[in-house]
């Protein structure tokens, strides 16, 4: 499904490119460009730098660079496609896409429009509207003030049929596929919450796409009579996919980010729990176990993936799944011990300095599961240590790597004092024989053996290439005056085009990146046409700015000039020599041609002759290079 270039054109142009990464990376203002932390990588010093009026990034750190297209599509794992699609969307750009997909795309925004007006609604009853007392009593009896009630959005679903259907007056099928609503037996509209505390689950980007609702403790009557789930969530839709969808992550991305780490709790309440005890980096997965999808979300924000479930749930959640994950999405899953049977939201409230220190000492998955074992067991007796140690070793047999399972075969031995030699026996048999209790995911366990560490992935992405260490890249990307004079070609073309060559620069990258600058009217049609390599070279001197005049130095064009001709001249003279002594060159031309070029060289340093010298040596390395 292509979208016209001019369109893809249009939506970059109108897409704000600050405000967009802004949301994933505090970024300030330095001189004329921006700059901030990496959201590619951890990283505690700002790396990370914004060229607004180009609309290119660049990451001295990590060599990310791309645009807002670009920064989108690794940020939410899009294609190209959905990338555009997306920023369209922001920028209220209509793009002309085949008719079908037009429609598809003017739904979901009927859809998401129709989700913030409910949100909207749904939050200033839960403010204002007196029969909203109790819900704010209750909130209130959480420890939930104002700030709390506003910083996420809480609203409250009125006990009515059809409060938010007549306040909204959306068509019935933008209330049913929303999920806000559904139409019943009698025709009527009628709302899907009723008598609920509501959370709004929004995309990371803070657009409302889903509704988790809680009832009130000890409604009496009513709840007697038509017993309901504490919590009820929207139903999927066009716009919200549980699995790849985190509460709260719109809120928690700039933590997420600062800390090189994410929570994951079970609940909303559990995660604003965290919010209040100082761990402003916590999401929650939306009534669903943790998927795959969810890592794939979330490695673009922490390679530290902290479980904070009460803990029985988090001995059972996905197993031997989380270490593919860990593997596959090269993040680390650990496990906050929260003491006996309490959850985070709880914690919270009693002790919030736990809270605190069971996210900050969280153990790796399989420490937790074998430490749960054991303290499950007795260890007090010889029967005890060697039924603990051999359900542990279940545990432990799941994990992929023998030098990790090792590790946990030494410490078994140790705690439940059984040989060690003979643990790695009943280990090797394990791995050979697992257990049949569950046949379907002992085969699924083979099926989905990880795969090998350097996984393909979506490998015409030149985008991702820029990731990779690539030491070619890095000799380009050294600053020097390659770097300065490329800068200066971007910012202040006008004072460099009649004076630097591409012939001065000596790196082939740099070289290219020159000419395509001289051969495209912008930068952006520059990059656009250029190799990764060379677009990478160019993002980088755009979000930089060349060096600021000096009266002592006088105008860097000068310095920068002269240093890249001293260079290549020198280099040239070089050649020469070996030319002419190798015979190519006779021994009076060589002589002639060095001695004016030395006298040009000499020049170079007087401010009076300078310019007048470095414009004949670089006419010389031009003609010598196309051999006139
Ligand atoms: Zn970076």
């Amino acid at each position: 499904m292509g979208i016209p270039d001019e369109e893809v054109a249009q939506v970059r142009a109108a897409t704000d490119i600050v405000a967009l990464i802004s949301e994933h990376s505090a970024l300030k203002k330095v001189g004329r460009r921006w700059s901030g932390l990496c959201p590619f990588h951890t990283e505690k010093t700002a790396s990370f730098s914004v060229n607004a009026e180009e609309g290119f990034y660049y990451c001295f750190g990590c060599h990310a660079s791309g645009d807002a297209i670009s920064f989108v599509r690794a940020m939410e794992h899009l294609d190209f496609v959905d990338a555009v699609r997306l920023l369209a969307d922001r920028a209220g750009i209509t793009l002309h896409e085949d008719r079908e997909m037009g429609r598809d795309h003017k739904r979901r925004s009927e859809l998401l429009d129709a989700m913030e007006r409910a949100v909207q609604w749904y939050h200033e009853r839960l403010l204002r509207s007196p029969d909203a007392g109790p819900a704010r009593d209750y909130l209130r009896s959480r420890g939930y003030d104002g700030d709390v009630v506003r910083q996420f959005r809480l609203g409250w679903a009125p006990d009515e049929w059809d409060a938010l259907a007549t306040a909204l007056k959306v068509p019935e099928k933008v209330l049913s596929d929303s999920g806000l609503g559904f139409v019943n037996r009698r025709g009527r509209a009628q709302d899907f919450f009723r008598a609920r505390v509501l959370f709004p689950i929004c995309d990371p980007s803070g657009r409302p796409v889903a509704l988790g609702g809680r009832i009130l403790p000890q409604r009496g009557g009513r709840a007697a009579e038509r017993p309901e789930p504490k919590y009820k969530n929207s139903q999927e839709s066009p716009i919200y996919s549980k699995r790849r969808t985190l509460y709260a992550l719109n809120w928690a991305k700039h933590g997420i980010i600062a800390q090189g780490e994410v929570v994951v709790c079970e609940g909303y309440t559990d995660v604003i729990g965290c919010f209040q005890a100082g761990v402003p980096w916590a999401v929650a997965t939306c009534g669903t176990a943790l998927a795959e999808e969810h890592f794939t979300l979330l490695r673009n924000f922490a390679k530290r993936i902290v479980l904070a479930y009460d803990a029985d749930a988090a001995g059972q959640s996905a197993t031997s799944r989380v270490y593919e994950w860990e593997r596959k999405h090269e993040v680390d899953v650990v496990v906050a011990d929260l003491p006996g049977g309490s959850d985070p939201g709880d914690l919270a409230g009693t002790d919030p300095a736990a809270l605190a220190r069971a996210v900050k000492e969280a153990r790796p998955f399989l420490q937790f599961r074998v430490d749960r074992i054991l303290a499950g067991g007795d260890l007090s007796t010889a029967e005890g240590r060697a039924r603990a140690a051999e359900a542990a070793l279940t545990a432990v047999a799941e994990h992929p790597d023998d030098l990790v399972r090792d590790q946990y075969v030494m410490q078994l031995a140790d705690r439940c004092r059984v040989d060690a030699a003979r643990l790695r026996d009943r280990l090797d048999h394990l791995r050979s024989h697992p257990p049949k209790a569950d046949p379907v995911r002992a085969r699924r366990g083979r099926r989905d053996e990880p795969p090998p560490r350097d996984f393909p992935e979506d490998d015409s992405d030149p985008f991702e290439s820029d990731h990779r260490a690539n030491p070619d890249l890095d000799i380009a990307l050294r600053p020097g005056p390659g770097i300065e004079a490329l800068k200066l070609a971007v910012h202040r073309p006008e004072d460099v085009v009649d004076r630097v060559h591409a012939v001065l620069f000596a790196d082939p990258v740099q070289r290219k990146a020159f000419v395509a600058l001289l051969e495209h009217d912008s930068v952006h049609e520059a990059v656009e046409t250029a190799s990764p390599e060379v677009a990478n070279v160019l993002r980088r001197v755009t979000v930089e700015e060349p060096m600021a005049g000096d009266p002592e130095l006088g105008d860097p064009v000068d310095s920068v000039v002269t240093v890249l001709v001293r260079g290549s001249v020198r280099r040239a003279l070089a050649e020469l020599e070996v030319e002419s002594r190798s015979g190519v060159v006779p021994w009076e031309v060589r002589a002639t041609e060095t001695a004016q070029v030395r006298l040009w060289l000499d020049e170079l340093e007087e401010s009076s002759s300078g310019r007048d010298a470095s414009d004949r040596l670089v006419a010389w390395l031009a003609e010598r290079e196309a051999g006139v």
